[in-house]
């Protein structure tokens, strides 16, 4: 009896220490989205005490994570609120993209601002050898930003996002590489490993309008094809962490091989290494790679009769977009790819779309087509504060 008596008041401090650490991180997500400035509106938002978040601001302004910056008394009524301000560089966030030959890399703050960003050019087909320069790259980016929480690593990937593995990768030569834990072991902050596409799809650049992060769908076309299904703000994983892998749909049954193995995927019809591969078969005399990357913009000249590949492109994302309306019935669809500003591409999804999928959601569903450049190391650096944020 005696020990339970001792026990309870520490069971009960901790039990307050953890729920006032949430009230902590509940009130840094308010500031960051911005919508909201006063102690008054962060204590109406979470239905707490002014009290109680005095205190907790008050905290945050002796560590310099926030700022009060003046008070809006022209107007109201009552007493005047004192408007506050996150300091967005008192927590910063790595985000890391591996790809085959290159590693590109960004600091950014709470906000997602890009601090700093660069790239190295390397064999990442090596894990070991790509490992060694992470955590190199990673101890020199934490020496110039110490206020870094963690580090969101972005791989093109089937990976656990739990126990950071990756488990198997087709552009990588990577078996069952045990990332975060070989990361974790060097490095004086956490990392979290995740898929590219699925980092990108979080990434606030994604374009992916806020409102309708209920229930969307993210279609990205780069050196593969993949997708991600966000619901309620976060990334549905599925059961063995492959959901939304929409590269793999067979688009053409009697197209080429996919590297899984099977014929006609959507990524070995359109992903940007096939569609280079075409408009060489078009362009013989066009040979340099640069040429073809100026195609996907607006203003290259000299390859509109490319228009028709365009055309069955947009066909087959179309194609392979009809059964994702179907199943998950998205609020917005955003199709992520530097084919953006091509119009037969653009009109072509649209009209597949419209022409195979179910008319009442199709007519509810917006498509927009953009292009993100960082969006992965963006948006694995964004998964970092995201899971801060939880803690
Ligand atoms: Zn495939």
């Amino acid at each position: 009896m005696h020990t339970m008596t001792e026990g309870a008041p520490r069971f009960m401090s901790k039990g307050t220490a953890l729920l006032r650490q949430q009230n902590e991180k509940r009130t840094l997500a308010l500031l960051r989205a911005g919508k909201i400035s006063s102690r008054q509106e962060i204590a109406a938002a979470l239905g707490l005490s002014k009290n109680t978040i005095s205190l907790i601001v008050d905290k945050f302004i002796k560590e310099g994570v926030i700022k009060e910056v003046g008070s809006d008394e022209q107007g109201s009524v009552g007493r005047p609120r004192i408007q506050l301000s996150l300091q967005t560089e008192a927590y910063k966030s790595i985000g890391i993209l591996i790809q085959h030959s290159y590693i590109q890399y960004v600091v950014t703050d709470y906000c997602s601002a890009v601090l700093d960003q660069g790239s190295i050019v390397t064999d990442a087909n090596d894990p070991d050898r790509c490992i060694g320069t992470l955590i190199r790259l990673c101890g020199e980016l934490i020496g110039r930003h110490p206020e870094v929480l963690g580090i969101g690593v972005a791989v093109p990937a089937l990976v656990d996002p739990i126990e950071g593995v990756v488990h198997f990768s087709s552009h990588l030569s990577w078996r069952n590489v045990r990332l975060k834990d070989r990361m974790d072991a060097r490095l004086p902050v956490a990392t979290k490993v995740l898929n590219l596409v699925k980092a990108a799809a979080l990434a606030p650049s994604s374009g992916m309008p806020a409102e309708h992060a209920a229930n969307s769908f993210y279609l990205r076309i780069d050196e593969g094809v993949g997708g991600a299904h966000i619901i309620d703000s976060s990334i549905y994983n599925g059961a063995s962490w492959t959901a939304g892998e929409v590269g793999h749909l067979c688009v053409e049954p009697n197209g080429p091989l996919c590297t899984c193995g099977q014929r006609g995927c959507l990524e070995a019809m359109v992903s940007l290494p096939a569609l280079a591969k075409q408009l060489r078969e078009l362009y013989p005399e066009v040979r340099a790679e640069g040429d073809f990357d100026a195609y996907w913009t607006e203003d290259a000249a000299g390859l509109s009769s490319a228009d028709e590949l365009m055309r069955q492109t947009g066909r087959y994302v179309g194609i392979a977009l009809a059964p994702v309306i179907a199943l998950l019935n998205p609020g917005y669809i955003v199709v992520d790819s530097p084919l953006d500003k091509l119009d037969a591409f653009k009109q072509s999804v649209l009209s597949t779309v419209e022409s195979r999928a179910l008319k009442y959601p199709t007519e509810q569903t917006k498509i927009l087509f953009i292009k993100s450049r960082y969006a992965s190391s963006i948006g694995a650096a964004f998964a970092v504060i995201l899971d801060f944020e939880k803690e």
